[in-house]
């Protein structure tokens, strides 16, 4: 699904994600239409929301850019967010301070927001903290206490956004990332990554059967999320793995076509359907870029003819034929490049496509 970019902080973009944006067309409309007069309450609880996604993930970004990793972007969902880097962190130390500091930053807010409330005497919602409340009581204070009180509204956004993401150990959440760095110093990267992923798949499916049991949605989805995240991440791992006493030669592709720079958008196109491919490698001058689908799709269709490729192909690095596969297949994750021009002593050899690695993972998967 798409994301939309909202603005740049730091040299890093931020974009919200379109189930942020579906999510509150759907509750707005649906509020709008049931409980007109809690509409404005709970816009506003969605700002904090996502006020507080967007400074855990900025800090996130933030230690891991002083860790020497470079931040891309970070997408904003409403359970959380992303923030995509050109490498993921490896060493326990580096994944362990950039995963916990999200989390910190959270609840250092919820601390700084009680210390100021109370410092300065601003409206805040102090009768819920009394002793000897009954549930019944505490319950409707709380309703009116989250509607009212803005600041309120906004510790706790953090408090569960924190709590949520640092003590449950599961990935792809922060507490899964803790652990498998805490783990990482005993067992290493790819052993961690299986067991976290392993506890992950137990938890998630725990919570899936307590969300349909309750009837909490929140739960179960965040069940899914943590189910299918946790596997991905464990594939990823498995890839890497299988690829890491692999050299390019072994299995790059011999016969690549290069278009001319000289082509059209449409020309090029017209080649995809053709061959079957949704990328190709272009000639730019003495170097080599790629065209793709993707690429093409985001120029108006009356315009694709006037295009020229070599005005709208990507530069791309080359990977040398003894490069280590599971490098490279970093390097193309890293930047989303579905297939790099493979070189040999300077000269062009072929290319490297994402299906190359998939398919010798596949091969290696089942022998
Ligand atoms: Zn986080």
């Amino acid at each position: 699904m798409k994301s939309f970019s909202i603005g740049k902080i730091a040299g890093i973009g931020i974009e919200l994600h379109s189930t942020f944006i579906l999510l509150i067309i759907i509750i707005t409309g649906f509020l709008a239409i049931f409980s007109r007069e809690t509409l404005f309450q709970t816009l506003t609880l969605f700002f904090l929301l996502f006020l507080s996604v967007a400074l855990h993930e900025l800090t996130h970004s933030l230690v891991a850019s002083k860790l020497g990793f470079k931040v891309r972007k970070i997408i904003l969902l409403p359970i959380g967010g992303v923030a995509l880097m050109d490498d993921f962190p490896k060493k326990p130390k580096d994944e362990f301070l950039i995963s916990i500091a999200g989390p910190l930053f959270n609840f250092f807010l919820v601390l700084g927001i009680l210390l100021a409330a109370q410092v300065f005497a601003l409206p805040f919602p102090w009768e819920l903290f009394q002793e000897n409340l009954s549930m019944e009581t505490f319950a409707a204070l709380f309703d009116s206490a989250i509607m009212n009180y803005p600041l309120f509204a906004f510790m706790w956004v953090n408090l569960i956004l924190g709590s949520f993401n640092l003590f449950i150990p599961a990935l792809p959440l922060d507490g899964g990332r803790v652990l498998r760095s805490i783990l990482g110093l005993f067992f290493g990267f790819n052993k961690s990554t299986k067991i976290v992923a392993t506890v992950s798949f137990y938890l998630g499916t725990v919570l899936l059967v307590l969300g349909f049991l309750s009837g909490n949605l929140i739960l179960a989805v965040i069940a899914i999320f943590i189910i299918l995240g946790s596997r991905q991440e464990n594939e990823v791992v498995l890839m890497h793995e299988s690829l890491g006493n692999i050299q390019i030669k072994e299995i790059y592709s011999k016969s690549a076509l290069i278009l001319s720079s000289e082509l059209s958008l449409n020309e090029a196109f017209d080649e995809m359907q053709k061959m079957n491919e949704t990328a190709f490698l272009v000639h730019l001058g003495p170097s080599i870029g790629i065209i793709t689908t993707d690429k093409i799709s985001g120029f108006k269709k009356i315009v694709r003819s006037k295009i020229k490729l070599g005005d709208a192909a990507e530069l791309v690095p080359n990977v040398s034929l003894n490069a280590n596969a599971s490098d490279v297949l970093s390097k193309m994750n890293a930047k989303n490049y579905s297939l790099l021009p493979v070189f040999d002593n300077g000269k062009l050899a072929g290319l490297i496509s994402i299906e190359n690695l998939q398919k010798k993972y596949t091969l290696a998967k089942i022998s």
